[in-house]
């Protein structure tokens, strides 16, 4: 009983020390905001077209140096600053420094944007997405805004309203790590994406190698890249690692690939625009 006791006060201090240690971060990531995102950046991933082999485009993706604790991944940050209310800051400036960043990239090079579901709901999204549009001049078709299946979830009239605005923008959007959620396949029947994004956990079933847990990998990523054709979109997978599983997928013609083998996630690619190394992959 002692022992059990004694268990329970270890876990209550573990306990409080999280809650701590996420107040901090909480209230640091409010100084950072305030500070103009001080700590915080962009890095952008390379995305590969498979029917023209070139880059097509770059994913946005967040990071924060925090000044004590260093890196906090995204899937820590992000969360807190939904939870904390302050993801439509923090949403606003990422699409602010994507956009600028896009700007003085080639013209014919997209930038794609990942929205939270929260975003979606405190302040006028759709507003802001304009007015950056307008400030940086920047072609909306250019722009690809990437939600994930949770974005329906909570309140799918709003969320509808809201998504059908951003379109009337002629920004595209893009569903994010398809497959993972609970009703991807009623989504696509809801909203008119304009593109799916495989999720990361599939591409690396196609490497049986890799994986033991790719069971039917190469089936489900068929039929998604199928139903994507058969309702119009373009399918890119993401997380590709391996040359097999680049090969698997140019032979299953997926559209487009993004993963650690085109490109990690990289700081600046302003001036020059880094070429992708095809020397990397083989294109044939
Ligand atoms: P996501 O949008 O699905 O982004 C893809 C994630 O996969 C990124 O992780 C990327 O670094 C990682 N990745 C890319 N290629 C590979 C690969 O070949 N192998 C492996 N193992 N991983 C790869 P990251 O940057 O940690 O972001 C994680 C998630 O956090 C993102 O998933 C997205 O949901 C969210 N996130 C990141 N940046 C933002 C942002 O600016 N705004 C919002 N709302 N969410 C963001
Ligand atoms: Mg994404
Ligand atoms: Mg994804
Ligand atoms: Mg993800």
């Amino acid at each position: 009983k002692t022992e059990g006791r004694n268990r329970w006060r270890a876990f209550d201090a573990t306990m409080a020390q999280a809650l701590l240690y996420r107040r901090r971060l909480e209230s640091d990531l409010r100084d950072a905001l305030a500070a103009d995102g001080e700590g915080l950046s962009l890095v952008y991933q390379p995305q590969f077209c498979l029917n023209d082999s070139r880059i097509i485009g770059y994913e946005a993706l967040a990071r924060w140096k925090h000044p004590s604790f260093g890196a906090i991944p995204p899937a820590e940050f992000i969360p807190i600053a939904e939870e904390a209310g302050m993801i439509a800051e923090l949403g606003e400036w990422i699409l602010n420094r994507a956009c600028d960043a896009a700007r003085a990239w080639a013209d014919d090079l997209t930038i794609a944007v990942n929205l939270s579901p929260a975003q979606i709901f405190e302040g006028d999204l759709t507003a802001f997405v304009k007015a950056t549009l307008d400030r940086t001049g920047l072609d909306p078709a250019r722009l690809e805004l990437e939600v994930t299946e949770g974005v329906l979830i909570d309140n799918p009239e709003r969320a509808l309203h809201v998504l059908h605005g951003l379109k009337d923008l002629g920004v595209r959007i893009s569903m994010d790590d398809f497959g993972t959620g609970y009703s991807s396949l009623s989504y696509l029947q809801t909203f008119p994406f304009d593109a799916i994004k495989i999720d990361r956990s599939f591409t690396q079933g196609l490497d049986e190698t890799r994986s033991k847990t790719g069971l039917h990998a190469e089936a489900i990523v068929r039929a998604v890249i199928g139903l994507g054709h058969a309702i119009g979109i373009p399918v890119i997978a993401e997380g590709v690692e391996t040359q097999t599983q680049f090969d698997r997928l140019k032979a299953l013609k997926c559209d487009a690939v993004q993963g650690y083998l085109i490109g990690k996630p990289m700081p600046h690619l302003i001036d020059p625009l880094p070429e992708f190394d095809t020397k990397i992959v083989r294109i044939a």
